[in-house]
């Protein structure tokens, strides 16, 4: 497995990382025995980065990575988030989001987080967060509860914005460097993070979950690139992980996994790289879905784009 310095933060993280969302539930019911599998396979196979939050599963993705990871915790970076507690559930202020770092270490059973993230920026009130929410992160961090801070969110603009004003480790965005949308390439932040190369399951075989955000467009394209493949021959899901992970831009691109098979499958894409010719052709296929996405957060904080 390739390791990458992540930003400033001297930390060393697996170019695969494994995305904790699964474990909330987030896509179905699983299996605890084969999930607690999956991680451990995912460790001896070098992905060493691990990222979860309150809000996957409302707490329940936290405490199983906690219970999964307990025998393992020193040989992984992990990263959790905070401000985000439900669908609708925010709350940036100093107070919460101090309470919920100590929440997060009672779940993941551990006593000192590697990263600690404000979940989906674009919920919340710049000047908020600016002044309130990472002053009270760094707090977290001076007191040896977290060693690095971060934002998270899918409007390119808000997570700059507030960067610009408030200097953080590390930023993550999701669906946004991937088959169909590869709007991070305009970004130039340090330390940067990608999520969902899958689309958040619209690029697997067996396709989205059922609260899936995506515009037709966008679920339609998905659509017939995973059809493409098929008619092809060749994996969807290997093919967008050695897209999306191809990039030198991210140090970590996050997917979710909850069993063995996936694990093993995405372990061994790692191995290759996507055919030019199926990409050049799916590069095609793409288009109506390139620059394209939906509306998240405030409307103050919207990218130009979101539609
Ligand atoms: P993803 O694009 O990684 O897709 C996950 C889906 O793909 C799951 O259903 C999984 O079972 C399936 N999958 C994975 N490997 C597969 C394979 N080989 N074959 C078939 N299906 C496969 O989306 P995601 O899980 O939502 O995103 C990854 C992680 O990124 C999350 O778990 C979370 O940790 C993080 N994330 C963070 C934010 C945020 O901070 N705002 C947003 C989205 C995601």
């Amino acid at each position: 497995m390739e390791m990458r310095t992540l930003g400033n933060t001297g930390l060393q993280v697996s170019r695969l990382g494994f995305g904790a969302a699964p474990l909330g539930n987030e896509y179905g019911g699983m299996d605890d025995a084969e999930a607690q599998r999956a991680i451990h396979l995912a460790i001896d196979g070098g992905v060493n980065f691990f990222d979860v939050a309150p809000y996957y599963g409302i707490t329940l993705a936290e405490k199983r990575l906690g219970q999964m990871l307990k025998s393992r915790r020193h040989e992984v970076i992990l990263a959790t988030k905070c401000a985000r507690y439900g669908l609708a559930d925010f709350d940036f202020s100093a107070g919460r989001v101090t309470r919920s770092a100590d929440e997060s270490l009672q779940r993941l059973q551990t006593d000192y987080l590697d990263i600690l993230h404000v979940h989906d920026v674009e919920f919340g009130d710049k000047r908020q967060i600016v002044e309130e929410t990472i002053p009270a992160l760094r707090r977290v961090q001076e007191a040896g509860k977290a060693r690095f801070i971060g934002i998270t969110g899918l409007s390119l603009r808000m997570l700059r914005e507030v960067a610009a004003e408030a200097p953080v480790d590390c930023m993550l965005s999701y669906c946004r460097y991937d088959l169909l949308n590869t709007d991070l390439m305009t970004m130039s932040a340090v330390g940067l993070l990608s999520a969902s190369p899958l689309h958040m399951g619209l690029l697997t075989p067996s396709g989205p979950p059922p609260w899936h955000p995506a515009m037709p467009v966008v679920r339609e394209t998905a659509r017939r690139i995973v059809e493409f493949c098929q008619t092809r021959g060749v994996s969807v899901t290997d093919t967008a992980l050695q897209f999306a992970l191809s990039s030198p831009v991210m140090a970590s691109t996050f997917t979710g996994m909850s069993t063995t098979a996936e694990v093993r499958q995405n372990l061994k894409a790692m191995d290759g790289a996507a055919d030019p010719g199926i990409l050049s052709e799916i590069e095609i296929l793409a288009q109506p879905a390139r620059g394209r996405i939906w509306k998240a957060g405030r409307p103050e904080n919207y990218d130009s784009n979101m539609e």
